[in-house]
């Protein structure tokens, strides 16, 4: 069918950063050569769909001249490293874009396998645009230095990958203590900034093995968050990221690709054993992990003081979807923005925009701009619609068993009423749905989640947690989609009863576990 000659183009934009002059262009590429919408996935980047096969071309490399780069944002390599969004000028914030971008470089393919993908072999203009910060780094150096303890392949293509690449994809987050935007514990690394009292870099926080793709009725696979493995101190961390990664590459699981990714190293080996695999690479003593904050969720959406004097203000985006639909034009509305203001935007990892570095003189006229395309104040979009992620699935992706993206928005509505019904109205809960067990909207985080299990069907999750810590347990498998309602009542009747003061309905699914839960749910009569 005419699906066998679109094609699906992702950009690679470290710590989520889209420059005006970039923005423009992919709104109008997608005007032009895609299906005339741009979604913002949940790593930070921009996804164009339906670029018809004989437009690639042009469109790679009026990318490429512009200074983004498509190369490696596929493959079983490092992925898009995510850092929190919130442009905050302070010296933790800064750290977490710094390394998250020398992370990116760090673990970026050197030869070009990844772009005749692409190109068909024809080699397009290559333009690499390294950030200040990845130069005063030496990420090279750092990169192809060798310390004869094998992390370097000297002979192979890649010296840090090998000749084969990974066993699988490869994925790497960065933050600031507390600040869990990005769903650290869903990463193969996680790193978080640790400062001292001045604000001077000390270290780092390192965890390891989460990860999200399982597939169902295989309980070989399943969901992970990472563990704990230490803290490195500052001049360290280059060969220990380094470590990690050959750790994997030569210990992962390449006979079995849905056992490759780390989190199953991690989890055989278990968390000790893993570390001393890491030790033995890199020849670093991991330190014990250092106490910090607690975890806080954040979208950042809305009006924030940036540190400095000016704002960022953050669009909520349902589902990453960037369209104009009848009376309600994001769209438009976004390129007004960034025509008008030439606002550098950043992609959150819930699939919205901030734009960032605001007069606050501009506030005003920006407040318009959307108010006259359609667009809402955030105080007005439901809290649960905040919350919430979903995953394209049907009709672009191509391993979808059911909805997610187009069947969500109902879905929030549904829980809406649904809780106004039981008085409930107060509560925030953090919701998520995919299509399939690959979990691309990490759904096995949320407090309640829904994960595609047939053609009208979901499995439910439960007891995620609201700061995005731990991994949800399924509840029940095959709930009709017709079924929310009756599936949920049960559930939000016994935590109305046996909650505990300000528990989350996260926190309590937890506490209370499936089988109290369902035990509960079987003697309940509907209302
Ligand atoms: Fe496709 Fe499954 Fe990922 Fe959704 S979760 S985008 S259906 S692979």
């Amino acid at each position: 069918g005419p699906k066998d000659y679109q094609f699906m183009l992702r950009l690679k934009q470290p710590a989520g950063e889209l420059p005006p002059d970039l923005y423009r262009l992919l709104d109008d590429l997608s005007l032009n050569h895609g299906q005339g919408d741009l979604r913002a996935t949940t790593r930070q980047c921009f996804q164009m769909h339906g670029i018809l096969k004989g437009d690639l071309k042009t469109v790679i490399s009026s990318i490429m001249n512009i200074g983004s780069s498509t190369v490696g944002a596929c493959g079983d390599v490092s992925r898009n490293v995510m850092t929190t969004p919130a442009p905050f000028v302070s010296s933790d914030y800064e750290y977490a874009r710094e390394y998250s971008k020398c992370f990116g470089q760090l673990f970026r393919p050197l030869s070009s396998a990844f772009s005749e993908i692409w190109l068909d072999g024809e080699k397009a203009v290559s333009v690499e645009t390294w950030a200040k910060e990845v130069e005063h780094h030496n990420i090279d150096e750092k990169m192809l230095y060798d310390n004869g303890r094998g992390i370097i392949i000297p002979d192979a293509t890649e010296p840090i990958y090998g000749d084969q690449y990974l066993p699988r994809k490869f994925k790497i987050g960065v933050t600031v203590p507390g600040d869990n935007s990005l769903d650290i514990y869903t990463n193969d690394i996680g790193v978080v900034v640790i400062t001292n009292d001045a604000g001077e870099l000390e270290g780092f926080n390192v965890m390891v093995g989460g990860g999200m793709g399982r597939l169902h009725n295989k309980e070989t696979t399943f969901a992970r968050a990472a563990d704990h493995m230490g803290f490195v101190p500052k001049d360290d961390i280059w060969e220990v990221m380094k470590a990690i990664l050959a750790a994997q590459r030569d210990h992962g699981n390449r006979d079995v690709r849905a056992n490759a990714r780390m989190k199953y190293l991690v989890h055989t080996l278990g968390i000790e054993k893993f570390t001393k695999l890491v030790e033995s690479y890199c020849g670093v003593e991991i330190q014990p992990w250092r106490a910090m904050a607690d975890w806080k969720y954040n979208d950042w959406m809305g009006w924030w003081e940036q540190g400095d004097g000016k704002l960022f203000y953050g669009q909520h985006i349902d589902n990453g979807r960037v369209k104009d639909e009848g009376d309600f034009r994001l769209k438009s509305a976004l390129r007004v923005l960034v025509d008008k203001y030439n606002l550098h935007s950043i992609l959150s990892p819930t699939q919205s925009i901030i734009f960032r570095d605001i007069d606050p003189k501009d506030k005003e006229g920006i407040e318009q701009v959307l108010r006259e395309h359609g667009i809402a104040p955030i105080e007005e979009v439901d809290p649960n619609a905040r919350l919430a992620m979903a995953c394209p699935a049907l009709p672009l992706c191509g391993l979808a068993q059911t909805e997610a993206e187009r069947i969500m928005p109902s879905y929030i509505e549904r829980m809406r009423a649904l809780l106004t019904k039981m008085n409930l109205d107060d509560e925030e809960i953090l919701m998520r749905m995919t299509g399939c067990p690959n979990g691309c909207a990490r759904p096995y985080m949320a407090e309640l989640a829904f994960v595609g299990d047939g053609a009208k069907s979901y499995q439910v999750w439960l007891g995620g947690s609201p700061v995005l810590t731990r991994t949800a347990y399924p509840f029940m498998s095959k709930m009709d989609t017709d079924k929310l309602e009756e599936t949920m009542e049960p559930i939000l009747a016994m935590f109305i009863q046996q909650r505990q003061e300000f528990e989350a309905f996260g926190d309590f699914c937890h506490r209370l576990g499936a089988d109290a839960i369902s035990a509960y749910t079987q003697n309940y009569t509907l209302g």
